[in-house]
Parts: C-alpha cells; sequence; structure tokens
C-alpha cells in the first residue's frame, strides 16, 4: 500500500492538535465544546462564513439535557425563538388532532422546547465552543482526512483556508461532522443510502402566516398532502415567518421537472388546510429541494476517527430527530474521545464503543419512520390496540431512545408494519487501496 503523499513530507511546519473536529452544525459544536472543556485541543474546521440558512428548524424535548451540559439553556431561554409546547396532526381532509402537550406527560421545563432559526442557533452553539477554548476557523473547508501507511488509522487533515490555499494539521483524532457533506464516509464509500425511503423535500419560509394563538402559537403542524401520500410540516419561527416544507416521494413529488418553487406552491394550492393558513402570507426566502436523503455509513468510528450527526447518518425529518441524534452522538462521541485520551489508545474498537448507545437511539426512529410510511398503519389504530405501549411511544417521540427498553413496543407493532433489521454500525474496516 502506497503511504498518504501529504504525510510522506511530515511537514516539519505542520501544525499540530490532539482533535480536529470537521463541521461546526450542532454536532460538530457539541463535540468540540465538550472536548474544549475537558482540555483537549481541538480544532474545528467550518466551510461557511456563519450565519449561514440550515433546515432542520423544530426540536424535540429530549434535545434539553445537552444543552444543559454544553451550559447554552440561558442563551435559548433568552432568545426570542417560540416556544413549543406541543405537536399536532391534520388529516388529508382537514381533520386536527388534539394537539399532543408534551408538560402533560411531565411538568419539568424540559419539556418545552424551542422552533429555532438555524443560522442563530447554530451560531450560537459555534461561539460556546468557541468561547469553550475549541479553535474555530469558519471558511475553511476540509478536502480529505488523512491515513498513516497502513491506510486504516487517520491521523489529520488537508484542509483549504479562505483564499483558497491548503495546508495540512496532524492530530490524534479526526471527528467527522460534515453532515449531509459526509467528507470521511465519502472517502471510505462507507456510506449506503436505504432504497425503502427515497423521498424529497421542497421548503421555504413564509411571512403573515396564520399563527394559532397562546401556548399553540408555536406548536409544530404535521399537516397530511390531500392524497394522503406526503405530508407538510408548519413550523412558527421567530419575526413573523414559518417554516414550510413537503415531504413525498421522489418520484411523485417532483414529476414533471418543474422548479422547486412551483413544486412547493402546487402542492400548497392542493391542500386545503395549508392554504388556508397561508391567505395572506408571502413567500420571503428561496425555496430548496433536499432529496434522496435517509443514509447512514456502516461504521461509525475506525482507527483514529468518528463519525457523528448526520455525517454518520440521516433519517427522514418526520419526527424532528436530526438536531437531537446530532447533539447526542456528539455528546457521546466526546465521553468516548475523553476516556480514549485517558487511555491513550484511539483504536477502532475503543472508539466504535459509542456506537451501540447511538444506533439505539437511530433504530427506533428509524423504525418508527418505517411504521409512519407503511401504506394503512396508524398510531391512533395502534394504541388503541396496545393501550400498554402508549407510554413507551410517546418517550420515542420526545427523543427518549438512547435505552434499550423499546424491545416490546416494536415486537408488537411489527405484528402491523414491515419494520427494518438493524443496521451494524461496527463494519470491520477494510484496507484502503
Ligand atoms: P449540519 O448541521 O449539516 O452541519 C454540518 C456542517 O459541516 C455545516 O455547517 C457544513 O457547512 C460543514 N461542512 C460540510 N463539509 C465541510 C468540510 N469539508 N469542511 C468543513 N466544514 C464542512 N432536524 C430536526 O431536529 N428538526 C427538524 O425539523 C428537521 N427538519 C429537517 C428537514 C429537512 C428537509 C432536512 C433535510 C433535515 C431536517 N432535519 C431536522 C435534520 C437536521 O437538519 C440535521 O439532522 C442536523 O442539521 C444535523 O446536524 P449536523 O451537525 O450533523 O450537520
Amino acid at each position: 500500500m502506497n503511504p498518504d503523499p501529504a504525510l510522506t513530507q511530515k511537514d516539519a511546519g505542520a501544525e499540530s492538535a490532539q482533535v480536529v473536529v470537521i463541521g461546526g452544525g450542532p454536532a460538530g459544536s457539541t463535540v468540540s465544546t465538550l472536548l474544549a472543556d475537558a482540555g483537549l485541543r481541538v480544532v474545528t474546521f467550518e466551510r461557511e462564513e456563519f450565519p449561514r440558512f440550515h433546515i432542520g428548524e423544530s426540536l424535540i424535548t429530549e434535545t434539553y439535557w445537552t444543552f444543559e451540559r454544553l451550559g447554552v439553556l440561558d442563551r435559548l431561554k433568552k432568545s426570542d425563538f417560540p416556544r413549543k409546547y406541543s405537536v399536532q396532526f391534520i388529516s388529508e381532509n382537514g381533520k386536527a388532532s388534539r394537539p399532543f402537550y408534551f408538560f402533560e406527560r411531565d411538568s419539568h421545563e424540559s419539556s418545552v422546547t424551542w422552533q429555532v432559526d438555524r443560522a442563530e442557533f447554530d451560531g450560537m452553539l459555534l461561539d460556546n465552543a468557541r468561547e469553550k477554548g475549541a479553535d474555530v476557523r469558519v471558511g475553511c473547508s476540509v478536502r480529505r482526512v488523512l491515513f498513516d501507511e497502513s491506510g486504516e488509522r487517520a491521523v489529520g487533515a488537508e484542509w483549504e483556508d479562505a483564499s483558497g490555499q491548503r495546508r495540512t494539521i496532524h492530530s490524534d483524532v479526526v471527528v467527522d461532522a460534515s453532515g449531509v457533506h459526509s467528507v470521511l464516509a465519502r472517502q471510505l464509500s462507507i456510506l449506503r443510502r436505504d432504497p425503502r425511503l427515497v423521498k424529497a423535500a421542497v421548503y421555504g419560509h413564509f411571512e403573515g402566516a396564520k399563527r394559532d394563538s397562546g401556548i399553540d402559537e408555536g406548536a409544530t403542524l404535521i399537516i397530511h398532502t390531500r392524497d394522503n401520500r406526503g405530508w407538510f410540516w408548519y413550523i412558527p419561527l421567530s419575526r413573523d415567518r414559518v417554516s414550510i416544507g413537503v415531504v413525498g416521494a421522489v418520484r411523485e413529488l417532483m414529476r414533471g421537472g418543474e422548479k422547486p418553487e412551483a413544486v412547493l406552491m402546487r402542492e400548497i394550492e392542493e391542500s386545503t388546510s395549508v392554504k388556508e393558513r397561508l391567505a395572506n402570507a408571502r413567500l420571503c426566502s428561496s425555496v430548496h429541494v433536499t432529496s434522496d436523503y435517509t443514509y447512514r455509513a456502516t461504521r461509525c468510528a475506525g482507527a483514529g476517527y468518528l463519525l457523528v450527526g448526520d455525517a454518520f447518518g440521516f433519517l427522514d425529518p418526520i419526527y424532528s430527530s436530526g438536531v437531537l441524534l446530532a447533539l447526542k452522538s456528539g455528546e457521546l462521541a466526546a465521553d468516548t474521545l475523553v476516556d480514549a485520551f485517558a487511555q491513550n489508545d484511539f483504536s477502532a474498537a475503543r472508539l466504535q464503543s459509542f456506537g451501540s448507545q447511538l444506533s439505539l437511539g437511530m433504530e427506533a426512529f428509524r423504525k418508527m419512520v418505517y411504521a409512519f410510511y407503511t401504506p394503512g398503519f396508524s398510531f391512533a389504530n395502534f394504541v388503541s390496540q396496545h393501550p400498554e405501549h402508549r407510554e413507551s411511544l410517546v418517550r420515542i417521540l420526545i427523543g427518549d431512545v438512547f435505552k434499550s427498553d423499546t424491545e416490546d413496543v416494536f415486537a408488537a407493532m411489527s405484528t402491523m408494519c414491515d419494520l427494518p433489521e438493524p443496521l451494524s454500525f461496527l463494519e470491520e474496516s477494510a484496507p484502503r487501496d
């Protein structure tokens, strides 16, 4: 095997860090904050200048505990992000369910969460990482992860600064938190798409849309499309904006080669519930498309590297689970790394140890996504047939998923829908060419 040319130079002047983090989204900020706070030398590369637009605005309540650990709860409480007390479902013929209020289950303040403007929210988390001591470099893109002569062990990264100059940094560990760009999983060819969930989302922001009053003002609405084959999210944001997106099968939603804005407007026009809420509203952003987005890497770590957040895997957004999974994977990875530094052991076996807990959470949401898209399946029916599992279901929906006690609820659900087999997160690393 040929040694990595960038490393044979082992530039005398090349800088080094204990940890290199690729990406300054929620996953990257979390891991950077916790590691810097633990006294490690962390360099975080973020290719965009902040603030930058990002989709993924509705949080779920279990994010509270990571915010508490990161020390950002006060900032969130002082923000003007709308408080999210509930989620409500509206059927294809406009029938609204009773809002599901999280505080009815538990009156602790963690039962109220936020609808966040991601430009501001991600900026807040990245600033916090910087304040805790991470060396955060925005406008700097990692081009590739560097490996040693064996091709197995990550030893640093090649990155490009804002002026386009390429440089090398050596590190004990590289954490890939580059989101859907999945720098490392693509480099290693370990990304697998889910052929059963080939969906697209088309979305934008509207100003002046109808909002409910009181504690319902910040509720997420999930509105089924008229043919019940897709769904809208309706997420109230600050400054009188509402985030609206429609999700459906790629081939149905994107038929006829229309522009994204035309697709979104066509779907809104066809939904009485959404149209009525937007009667006095105007589109105030560009319209974006994300498609074919359910995937997972076949391993969460190898010698000297870990994958967190969307860089490891992404699930359909129906349960607003993405930011929680990004925060939690960042937290689990950071704890694993603090241990690894204490033992001076960066082997694949040690670094992969955070995968079993992360996988419990991801697999629970993945099963819930499969159930949601099973024709004829409904959670209302499931609960009426299995009232004993109502509490477990609610716990999954708020994101309390990183424990191994969901087996019974999914065993019962599997008699009503086809649930997926668990995916591996520990595939042996194959030697690279
Ligand atoms: P990101 O937030 O994407 O951050 C990755 C960062 O890495 C980016 O800032 C990027 O610029 C940077 N980067 C990329 N490549 C490089 C490189 N080479 N070098 C340096 N930096 C790099 N989640 C929810 O919780 N609630 C929702 O309502 C929700 N709705 C969604 C709707 C849609 C349509 C989609 C697609 C996603 C949604 N999500 C939602 C998911 C959520 O957006 C993501 O799961 C979350 O942003 C993941 O965080 P992350 O830190 O892993 O990645």
